[in-house]
C-alpha cells in the first residue's frame, strides 16, 4: 500500500481521495478549505500542515486543482512541491490545465528528480465517486506504468495518450469536439422546430444516418428521445456550461499556441461565453438550445 499525499480536496479531488482510502492507501490531503480536509479526516485520513507537507515523505502525490494558475503556483520554484518532496515521489496532476503549463511542469519534475505523469479525466463528480472515472495520461512509460495501479482505483478506463502534456491535449481536443457537435445538433433541432419536423422524427432519423453522434444520441438536446440526457430534467446539470466553457478556452489557447487553425473551435468558444455570460453557467452544456431559439423557453 502506497503513501500518498492528496493536494485539492474539491468536488472531485475529495471523492477519489476516499477511494484511495477505502483502497487501503495512507492519504494525506491538503486543500484551502478546513472543512474538507475534515471530511478527509473523518474518512480516515490525515490533514497535512501544508501543500507542501503532503507531497514530503509520501511515494506520491495527487493534485486536483482548479487551473493551470495553482498547478504552477504550487508545483514550481524553489518552496514548490517538486522541491520539497523526497526524491523520485510520483506526481500525478489530474487538473485539466494548458498544455504548455503542462509540458512546463513535467519538465521541471524531470530535472529536479522526479516521476510526473498529466491525468486529466472525464466522467465528473459521480464518475469520481464511484470510481469509474476515464483518465488520459500523459509522460514517460515508467511513469505512467508507476501511476497506473493508483489510477485503477480511481478510474475505470486508463489511456496513455503518448508523452507529457499528450493528456490534457486529448482532453481538449475531445471536449472541443463536443462542445462544436453539441451546438451543430442544437442547431438541427432548431432549424426542424421552424420547419416543422418533430423532434422524434429528426432523431430516429439521424440517429441512423450520416447525423449521428454522442451529443445526440446519449445526450439529445431536447426532452424525450433520449430519456436520460439533461434536457428532461430542466437541463441540471451533469456537465456543466461553465466548465465547458474552460475547456473551450483552453483549447482556443493551445490551438493559438500550435498555430492550428480551429474556426468551428472558436465559434464555439464564442457562443458558450455569451451562454455563461447571461448567467447560465450552471445549466447542463446542452442547456445552449435555449440560448439558440433566442428565448428561454423549451419548444
Ligand atoms: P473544485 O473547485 O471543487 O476543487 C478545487 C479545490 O482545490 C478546492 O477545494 C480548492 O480549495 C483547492 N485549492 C485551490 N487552490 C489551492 C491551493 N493553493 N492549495 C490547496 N488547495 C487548493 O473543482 P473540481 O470540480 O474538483 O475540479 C478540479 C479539476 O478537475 C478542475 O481542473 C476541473 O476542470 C477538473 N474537472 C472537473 C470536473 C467536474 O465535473 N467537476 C470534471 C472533469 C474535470
Amino acid at each position: 500500500m502506497a503513501k500518498i499525499g492528496f493536494i485539492g480536496l474539491g468536488n472531485m479531488g475529495l471523492p477519489m481521495a476516499l477511494n484511495l482510502l477505502k483502497a487501503g492507501h495512507t492519504v494525506k490531503g491538503a486543500d484551502l478549505s478546513a472543512a474538507r480536509m475534515a471530511d478527509l479526516e473523518a474518512a480516515g485520513g490525515a490533514a497535512a500542515g501544508s501543500a507542501t507537507d503532503a507531497a514530503s515523505g509520501v511515494d506520491a502525490v495527487v493534485t486536483m486543482l482548479p487551473s493551470g494558475r495553482e498547478v504552477a503556483m504550487l508545483y514550481l520554484g524553489d518552496g514548490g512541491l517538486l522541491a520539497a518532496a523526497d526524491k523520485g515521489t510520483l506526481f500525478i496532476d489530474s487538473s485539466t490545465i494548458d498544455v504548455e503549463t503542462a509540458r512546463k511542469v513535467a519538465d521541471a519534475a524531470a530535472a529536479a528528480g522526479q516521476k510526473m505523469v498529466d491525468a486529466p479525466v472525464s466522467g465528473g463528480v459521480g464518475g469520481a465517486q464511484a470510481g469509474t472515472l476515464t483518465f488520459m495520461v500523459g509522460g514517460p512509460d515508467a511513469d505512467f506504468a508507476a501511476a497506473k495501479p493508483l489510477l485503477d482505483v480511481m478510474g475505470k478506463t486508463i489511456v496513455h495518450a503518448g508523452g507529457a502534456g499528450n493528456g490534457q491535449a486529448a482532453k481538449i481536443c475531445n471536449n472541443m469536439l463536443l462542445g462544436i457537435s453539441m451546438i451543430g445538433v442544437c442547431e438541427a433541432f432548431v432549424l426542424a422546430e421552424k420547419l416543422g419536423l418533430d423532434h422524434q422524427k429528426l432523431f430516429d432519423i439521424s440517429s441512423t444516418a450520416s447525423g449521428q453522434c454522442w451529443s445526440l444520441t446519449t445526450y439529445c438536446p431536447v426532452p424525450g428521445p433520449v430519456p436520460t440526457s439533461p434536457a428532461n430534467r430542466d437541463y441540471q446539470a451533469g456537465f456543466a456550461a461553465a466548465m465547458m466553457l474552460k475547456d473551450l478556452k483552453l483549447s482556443q489557447d493551445a490551438a493559438s499556441h500550435a498555430g492550428a487553425a480551429t474556426p468551428l473551435g472558436a465559434a464555439a468558444s464564442q457562443a458558450y461565453g455569451l451562454f455563461v455570460g447571461a448567467g447560465n453557467g450552471g445549466v447542463d452544456f446542452s442547456g445552449i438550445i435555449r440560448f439558440l431559439r433566442g428565448a428561454q423557453q423549451d419548444a
